[in-house]
């Protein structure tokens, strides 16, 4: 056997999992199909409790001295929840997704596991007690277990044949990462008299310290194939719409069409081969919850998976990661759905549509629906653990408590 466990991809969920499992004292290899690192910016900020759990383990300190952080008024579907701001130890905070790579890939470089780039696993073959992936250079690893956290499009996904039910993407909207002018502070969400709409948030600084945003647009007319190029004029275009001439365009950094794709694997477990992350579940990017679910997954399997290698696991302590991680994703992606159904991302203006959005909104001037809504996007209550008021520091997963 060459190791404990391989971990594949090393986005947020691979890396949060290959420390799990140097916590939990299992030898780890990652390893990930790309030359180098993806600079896109990706998701834009981190829970409460993915917070929570980055601080037990040394890391919040590092990633908030980066500076790059914002506290952001919580919403649901757009609807401003702003009740809710102070309520929680550590808020939500816009933080990129690349520099929360930065500082999980720092943390494991210091403790001695490097991702072993351009190491796209392409054959998987397992028995009762061993996983034998190869890659596309034709070099095999030989491991206890396997976790594939590679992403979306997951390739251990594909040749397990696991089920992946859901439903395709039936709308695109633009994602942009930008450079703004305004000379008045923007409300996160705007919506035109015709149905257009504007999303706009702070996702820190670029490298010369000027504030980013991440903007999103939609409406009618403006749902292409995800294959079409975003041009600054269409950006211009959609910010003209919902504000006029009150916001420019400065600077156009990245563009990208996104989906409401929604499909969530059937099985977590494939005997010796389990699934986090986006290999698990895919939606709609609302509230970053896909990178904090992901990560989330990473800290349910982390100690398991070490507790299987270091044999004081239960007999069926593996199978609870399925059971108790799909329900969340099941969650996220019901919450996911209703959001963006009332958000009316496609701008059709229906009555019944805008009634519903009426009456939501209306609710929403209580003070425990604020809360109660807050929870499913900002402070998950489908998290993994529970969010406490004091966290003690944690420094190893390795013995039975
Ligand atoms: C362009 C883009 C924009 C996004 N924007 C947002 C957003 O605004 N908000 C939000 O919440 N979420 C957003 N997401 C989703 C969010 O980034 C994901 O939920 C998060 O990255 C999931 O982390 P992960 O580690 O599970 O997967 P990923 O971050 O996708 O990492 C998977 C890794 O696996 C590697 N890999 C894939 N196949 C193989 C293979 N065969 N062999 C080896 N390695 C492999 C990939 O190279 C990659 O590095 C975005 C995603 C993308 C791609």
């Amino acid at each position: 056997m060459d190791i404990d466990v391989l971990v594949v991809g090393a986005g947020p969920t691979g890396m949060m999992l290959a420390n799990e499992l140097r916590l939990a004292g299992a030898s780890t290899m990652l390893v990930d199909k790309l030359p180098q690192r993806s600079q896109l910016s990706k998701a834009g900020g981190v829970q409460s409790r993915t917070q929570e759990a980055l601080d037990q383990r040394g890391l919040l300190e590092p990633l908030l001295a980066l500076g790059m952080h914002q506290d952001s008024t919580a919403h649901f579907a757009g609807i401003p929840l702003p009740l809710t701001r102070g309520r929680h130890r550590l808020p939500w905070r816009s933080v990129p997704q690349v520099v929360i790579e930065r500082v999980l890939a720092q943390h494991l470089a210091a403790h001695g596991i490097t991702v072993r780039w351009e190491h796209a696993l392409v054959r998987l073959t397992q028995d009762e007690s061993e996983v034998t992936a190869t890659f596309a250079d034709g070099s095999s690893v030989r491991s206890r277990y396997l976790a594939a956290a590679d992403g979306a499009h997951s390739t251990v996904r594909s040749l397990l044949g696991a089920e992946f039910p859901g439903r395709p993407g039936t709308v695109t909207v633009v994602a942009a990462d930008v450079r703004l002018s305004s000379d008045e502070e923007l409300t996160t969400h705007a919506w035109s008299e015709n149905g257009h709409w504007a999303q706009v948030f702070p996702l820190g600084t670029d490298p010369q310290g000027r504030p980013l945003s991440r903007l999103a647009l939609g409406g009618p007319g403006r749902s292409l194939d995800r294959e079409v190029p975003v041009t600054e004029e269409e950006i211009r275009d959609g910010l003209r719409t919902v504000y006029g001439s009150r916001v420019q365009l400065l600077e156009l950094c990245y563009a990208r069409r996104i989906t409401n794709a929604a499909r969530q694997v059937a099985q977590y477990r494939h005997g010796r081969v389990f699934l986090a992350g986006d290999a698990a579940h895919i939606h709609l990017p609302i509230g970053a919850q896909g990178m904090n679910t992901g990560m989330q997954d990473a800290l349910n399997l982390g100690w398991k998976l070490g507790a299987a290698v270091r044999g004081w696991a239960p007999e069926q302590l593996l199978d609870t990661y399925h059971t108790e991680r799909h329900p969340v994703a099941a969650a996220v992606l019901r919450n996911v759905q209703a959001q963006s159904l009332l958000m009316d991302w496609e701008g059709t203006r229906e009555p019944d549509l805008l009634a519903a959005k009426e009456l939501f909104a209306d609710m929403t001037r209580l003070r425990d629906v604020q809360y109660r809504l807050s929870a499913y996007g900002l402070w998950s209550p489908v998290a993994y653990g529970r969010t406490s008021p004091a966290v003690r520091p944690l420094r190893s997963l390795a013995r039975w408590p």
